[in-house]
């Protein structure tokens, strides 16, 4: 019981960016949206996030209903893009920043935090600023922001997106592992083929709104269902 979307679509004007999408992610598991642009994935994304609400159709998240539900109830941590660290704090406060929030005890806050620069291997870089860091540690940061009130769900749009290939890489294989060692159910939104296949247990095919096939990397690649899945996966020609 990870996350259920059944049956969902969701217009703009009349452009329809998800249609009729039913989807089933199992928990603990890290799936990757892969889609060219304008595909409909984070629409899906937000969908499930609860940024956007659905024409029609259901969104389960741990075997609740979730479709009616706030933002804040669905427990959920989203990572974009442009990471969006607060620059006025240390990379230490931005950490427990949530966590002070839901007023979780300041001991507790103080050995969560030194818990997730070990895990984001960032020890010792607690008191520097984001002005000090590099994207790619940054991006370290902003998912260690979002796995400290530990969330559900960790839904992350296109979250190297903005680095350069070398970082991208390095960071692929960091979340591979950050998440063999968490195991929180997670969903990020790729456009990149490549890395979608070295990151994720099953890919989700987007295409126009709509999901082209769900497997894992092997059978995606070994197999594609549709004309379209063997054009965007394919082996690079
Ligand atoms: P992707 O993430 O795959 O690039 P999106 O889900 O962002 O795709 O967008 C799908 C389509 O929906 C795009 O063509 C975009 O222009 C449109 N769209 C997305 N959000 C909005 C919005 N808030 N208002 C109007 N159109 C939108
Ligand atoms: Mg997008």
């Amino acid at each position: 019981m990870g996350i259920v979307v059944e049956n969902v679509s969701k217009q703009f004007g009349s452009f329809k960016a998800v249609d009729q999408v039913s989807l089933e992610i199992k928990t603990g598991s890290l799936v990757a949206l892969l889609g060219p642009s304008g595909s409909g994935k984070s629409t899906l994304l937000r969908l499930i996030a609860g940024l956007e609400i659905p024409d029609s159709g259901k969104i389960w998240i741990t075997g609740k209903d979730a479709t009616n539900q706030s933002v804040q109830d669905r427990n959920i941590g989203f990572v974009f893009q442009h990471y969006a660290l607060f620059k006025h704090l240390s990379v230490r406060n931005n950490i427990a920043f949530g966590m002070e929030i839901q007023k979780v005890p300041k001991a507790k806050i103080k050995a969560r935090v030194e818990e997730l620069l070990e895990l984001i291997q960032l020890k010792g870089l607690g008191d520097r600023y984001p002005s000090q860091l590099s994207g790619g540690q940054r991006q370290r940061v902003a998912l260690a922001r979002s796995l400290a009130v530990q969330p559900k769900v960790l839904l992350l749009d296109e979250p190297f997106g903005a680095l350069d290939a070398k970082v991208r890489k390095d960071l692929r294989a960091w979340l591979r592992r950050l998440h063999d060692e968490v195991h929180v159910t997670t969903v990020f939104v790729t456009h990149d083929q490549e890395e979608a296949m070295e990151v994720a247990d099953e890919i989700v095919v987007t295409n126009k709104g709509k999901i082209e096939q769900v497997g894992t990397p092997a059978e995606i690649y070994d197999h594609p269902a549709t004309p379209f899945v063997m054009s965007f996966i394919g082996p690079v020609n």
